[in-house]
C-alpha cells in the first residue's frame, strides 16, 4: 500500500538552497535588483549561523559593495587587521620568515562567520524576504510544463 504525504506548500518567485554567505549575498542581491520578487532561504541548521563555525579575515570589499553601510552595525567580532607575521613554527621556536604578498591582511577583518551571516540576515529580512531555518532541502522535481521547481524538505 502506498501512503500520499501531504505536504505544506509554500510557493516563492526564487529559492535559495543553504544561509551561508553565498546564500544570504544572492537573497540580498536578489531584492536590491528586483524588490518585488519572493525570495526565500532554507538553511539547515537551527538558526542562520549556528553551523558557520569558522573564523574568518574578511576582505571587505564584496560587503562594501553589497551593503555599504555595513561598517556603522558591524557582526559583533569585527577587529582591523593590524599587523603580518609569517612564521615557522618548529618544536622549539619559531623562525620569522618574510610575509608573502598574498598574505597581507591590512584593510581587512578578523571575524566571527557565525557572527556574519546572523548579520546578512538581518540586513535581508529588512529587504523582506524569508528564512527558513530547519529546513533541510532534500528533493527537487523540475516541473517542465510550468518552468517551475518543486523543492521538498525535512
Ligand atoms: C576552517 C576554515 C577557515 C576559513 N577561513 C576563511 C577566511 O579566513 N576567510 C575567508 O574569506 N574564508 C574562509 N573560509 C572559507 C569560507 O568559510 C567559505 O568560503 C564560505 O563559508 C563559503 O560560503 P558559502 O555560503 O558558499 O557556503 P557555507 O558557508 O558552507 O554555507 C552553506 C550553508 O548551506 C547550508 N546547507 C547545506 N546543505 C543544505 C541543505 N540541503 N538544505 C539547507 N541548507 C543547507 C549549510 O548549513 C550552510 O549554512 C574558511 C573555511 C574554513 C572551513
Amino acid at each position: 500500500m502506498t501512503e500520499t504525504i501531504e505536504r505544506d506548500v509554500m510557493e516563492y518567485d526564487v529559492l535559495v538552497v543553504g544561509g551561508g554567505p553565498a546564500g544570504l549575498a544572492c537573497a540580498i542581491s536578489l531584492k536590491q535588483r528586483k524588490p518585488d520578487l519572493t525570495v526565500c532561504v532554507l538553511e539547515k541548521a537551527s538558526a542562520i549561523g549556528a553551523q558557520a563555525l569558522s573564523g574568518a579575515v574578511l576582505e571587505p570589499g564584496p560587503l562594501d559593495a553589497l551593503l555599504p553601510g555595513w561598517r556603522d552595525t558591524p557582526p559583533g567580532i569585527c577587529i582591523p587587521a593590524k599587523r603580518d607575521e609569517f612564521s615557522l613554527l618548529t618544536r622549539t621556536g619559531r623562525i620569522r620568515l618574510p610575509t608573502p604578498p598574498q598574505q597581507h591582511n591590512e584593510g581587512n577583518f578578523i571575524i566571527s562567520l557565525g557572527l556574519l551571516t546572523p548579520m546578512l540576515a538581518q540586513a535581508k529580512s529588512c529587504s523582506h524576504s524569508e528564512d527558513q531555518a530547519m529546513s533541510c532541502a532534500s528533493g527537487t522535481v523540475y516541473d517542465a510544463k510550468t518552468g517551475s521547481c518543486v523543492l521538498t524538505t525535512g
